[in-house]
């Protein structure tokens, strides 16, 4: 039940986390708060394919 996703910066673009979500628990796109390398400070990371 659990899928594979990755989280980009919702800013930048940057795909910088790789994480499991439950998929009935989140059947949306989540979204993260995540510290971003490239503008080096935490943003909005979404749920991409
Ligand atoms: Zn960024």
């Amino acid at each position: 039940m659990r899928v594979n996703l990755t989280l980009a910066c919702t800013e930048c673009g940057e795909r910088n986390y790789i994480t499991t979500k439950n998929k009935r628990n989140n059947p949306d796109r989540i979204e993260l708060k995540k510290y971003c390398p490239r503008e080096k400070r935490v943003t909005a990371h979404r749920e991409t394919k």
